[in-house]
């Protein structure tokens, strides 16, 4: 017989929920969980469509599920060996479009809050689902601004996000945080003139080449034990005209910071400037913040989820925050221990996007044990 969560899945996978559509997606989840005495709260943004599922007011611990129930385009349909749609099961393993990234944890966090719930009508605290229909676009109307409003009626102590984090085996990798990424754009100021007056013009490229030397040696911050240090790249470089007879007037430089907790936006928008001035160039600076940092440090919610995982796969999970941002950027400055555990990521984004059925039974009974752990304690 097939798992209610593999059946789940599929219904999941077999809308085109391409981003920022979702496609009947949330309404499903909505109408099942709904008959079942959970609460509901619906926001669209634009094309963006967000949820909040929840039930429980009960004083007591609060858990947020978080997810995304679009998904990135198929690309080459004819590279799929099955319609990416279709849900196709085969010797045991799940095909299609979003089944690790992320429907198939959708589906998990689905089967095991209605387990728990099944098992404890009367539990103590609040579970809650979290759904947006734009993580994989711009995100500017999906969680970044679902959360302050929800945050606004609701409490949680912590959230789950079910973003694919292992890597080899299911549970052998947790995100206890990500890295802040941060863009600034420097336009550096000289005068133009003849190359062969120079003492007419100010060169901004020899300018700015001792700056940039500074800046690429310059030791920002040293990480911690789960950030590795913070690290700036140039990633573009502009100035001059393209004739060869002529000093240019200014200079552009683009370049990120992926910076650890130990930094922030400011410690490191001043030590840009202080550098940039030691030099003694007069410059323009333009910032983009894309996501802070954020960094669980919950001893509670670490090791429940870390004997979660044992307990059901055998595996000790190794703690780490590599990757790229995600939607928990927008939950863990609410003051919410946030961390990220899902399937395998191997096959994400890519054709024949896949997981095996065996990890996503695995996966539903680690967040039900999860959900008792932290809720009955
Ligand atoms: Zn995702």
């Amino acid at each position: 017989m097939e798992p209610e969560v593999i059946g789940l899945a599929k219904q999941l996978i077999q809308k085109p929920s391409y981003t920022p559509d979702d496609a009947g997606c949330q309404p499903l989840l909505m109408n099942r969980l709904g008959g079942q005495g959970f609460q509901g709260e619906h926001h669209r943004f634009g094309e963006v469509d967000n949820v909040l599922i929840w039930h429980g007011d009960s004083p007591g611990p609060s858990l947020l599920f978080l997810g995304h129930t679009d998904v990135v385009p198929p690309g080459d349909l004819g590279a799929w060996d099955h319609e990416p749609l279709s849900a196709h099961v085969e010797s045991g393993v799940l095909f299609g479009r979003g089944v690790a990234d992320m429907k198939g944890s959708i589906a998990a966090m689905v089967l095991a809050i209605e387990k728990f719930v099944g098992q404890y009508p009367n539990h103590p605290g609040k579970v809650a689902l979290m759904l947006t229909s734009d993580e994989e676009g711009v995100a500017l109307d999906g969680v970044k601004k679902f959360m302050p409003l929800m945050a606004q009626k609701h409490h949680f102590d912590y959230c789950m996000v079910g973003e694919p984090s292992s890597s080899v085996v299911l549970g052998d990798t947790v995100r206890v945080g990500r890295r802040g990424s941060l863009h600034v754009n420097i336009t550096v100021k000289g005068q133009q003139g003849h190359v062969a007056y120079p003492h007419n013009a100010q060169n901004p490229i020899f300018l700015a080449a001792r700056a940039i030397d500074e800046l690429s040696r310059f030791e920002w911050d040293i990480g911690n034990e789960d950030f590795p240090a913070t690290s700036f790249q140039v990633s573009n470089i502009n100035a001059g005209s393209g004739v060869t007879n002529i000093i240019p007037g200014e200079l552009k430089i683009t370049a990120n910071f992926r910076y650890s907790p130990e930094s922030s936006q400011q410690s490191l928008a001043e030590q840009l400037q202080h550098i940039l001035d030691h030099h003694q160039l007069s410059y323009e600076l333009d910032w983009q913040l894309s996501g802070e940092p954020f960094h669980c440090k919950n001893e509670v919610y670490k090791q429940a989820l870390k004997a979660s995982v044992k307990k059901i796969t055998g595996v000790i999970p190794e703690f780490n925050t590599a990757g790229g941002t995600s939607d928990g950027r927008f939950v863990a400055p609410h003051g919410i221990a946030t961390m990220e555990l899902g399937p395998i990521n191997k096959t994400i984004h890519q054709v024949n996007e896949c997981e095996k059925v065996a990890h996503l039974v695995q996966l539903e009974s680690i967040y039900l044990d999860l959900i008792q752990r932290l809720l009955l304690k």
